[in-house]
């Protein structure tokens, strides 16, 4: 085992975007690594970034509390257990997924060490994916707030990210016409020739109005932006449209509040929804989500594509990638690649 493992912490909040001094490595004693009765150290294989980071690092009351300065960097990963306390049931060797954090290693209680297994057509990244967080947040918001039915239009927004390229696929298998939204004309190919919607527009073209119109009304809009394109949107509501509030990315970074939304009035006129959720309320029903997308995953129904960063010291740098739109598909930190997983 080694002396000293590497772990990245808060060492400032940011006020606007996140820079080279919003976070920082520290070197920790792999001694002080001592697992109690019910708990496992885990040697962290890949890491999730993902948008929410963002919403952490702000000192504000949010669905969870913000990461501290000077506390490890929050984070969904994968990991391989490698030492455990007396009354632990998993085994050394066992691939797990948990909030583990930007770090080499770590001691989780064994409840929060979830048991994953890599089958024919599933990889173990999948499980921070398509049977993770983003396949939840997109199966979830999809069905269950969108309800979105065969023949309908769904409008979906960083739909080239992992969240939005899978709501557009759920959507294609629903029956439904989708377009997707999305920011360069790479992304809007993989968006019409790999994923295979309807017809994808790309928000930063200047003819992007035009082409939204091009649309006509819409059921329903999966918003993972906010903003201006919510706004937008909103103006083109069908009778009974429902909105999903998933995300608000534009929003992100702001200083101050955001900017207000102009076109609700729709809502009234038009007798639509809007509903934000939680991904993590659907806890209970991941089993629902994880044997369709497995199933879709498995004969080869379900696309999906990664961005590998390779090494926990790039995660700083490559956080900020999804707010420029450096990524397509999920977004992800390889942390060690000498295991086998
Ligand atoms: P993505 O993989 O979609 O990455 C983010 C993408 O957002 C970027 O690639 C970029 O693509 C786009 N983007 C960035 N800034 C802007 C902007 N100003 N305007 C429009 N698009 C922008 O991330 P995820 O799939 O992980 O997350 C998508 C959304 O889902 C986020 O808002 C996230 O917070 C939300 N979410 C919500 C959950 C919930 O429980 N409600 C759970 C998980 C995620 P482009 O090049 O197209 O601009």
């Amino acid at each position: 085992m080694p002396s000293y493992y590497t772990r990245i912490v808060l060492n400032e909040r940011p006020p606007g975007d996140i820079d080279s001094k919003t976070f920082r490595s520290e070197k920790a004693s792999y001694s002080e690594l001592k697992v109690g009765d019910d708990q496992v150290l885990v040697q962290v294989t890949w890491l999730s970034l993902d948008p929410a980071m963002r919403g952490w690092l702000r000192d504000e009351r949010s669905y969870l509390p913000p990461v501290q300065i000077g506390e490890t960097m929050r984070a969904g990963g994968l990991g391989v257990v490698v030492n455990k306390g007396r009354d632990v049931k998993l085994k050394i060797g066992q691939l797990v997924s948990g909030t583990f954090g930007w770090t080499e290693y770590a001691v989780v209680r064994e409840k929060d060490a979830e048991a994953i297994n890599v089958s024919k057509g599933i990889f173990d990244i999948d499980h921070l994916n398509t049977l993770g967080m983003a396949g939840f947040t997109a199966y979830f918001g999809l069905k269950d707030i969108g309800q979105v039915k065969a023949g309908e239009t769904l409008v979906v927004s960083g739909a080239a990210g992992a969240v939005g390229s899978m709501v557009c696929q759920l959507g294609l298998r629903a029956g439904a016409k989708v377009y997707g939204i999305a920011g360069s004309q790479d992304k809007c190919e993989w968006l019409e020739k790999e994923i295979g919607v309807t017809k994808a527009i790309n928000y930063k073209s200047p003819s992007f109005r035009e082409d939204f119109k091009t649309i006509g009304y819409l059921d329903v809009y999966f918003d993972n932006v906010g903003g201006d394109i919510l706004d937008m949107c909103l103006s083109r509501l069908n009778r009974n449209a429902r909105i999903v509030l998933c995300g608000a990315i534009s929003a992100y970074n702001s200083v101050g509040k955001p900017k207000g939304i102009q076109n609700y009035l729709t809502l009234i006129s038009q007798r639509a929804k809007i509903e934000g959720f939680i991904v993590f309320d659907y806890a209970k029903r991941y089993p629902e989500a994880i044997a369709e997308m497995s199933q879709g995953l498995r004969d080869g129904t379900i696309k999906r594509k990664f961005h590998i960063v390779e090494g926990l010291e790039n995660a700083p740098s490559a956080l900020p990638l999804l707010f420029t739109g450096g990524n397509t598909g999920k977004l992800v930190v390889k942390v060690n690649e000498s295991l086998k997983t």
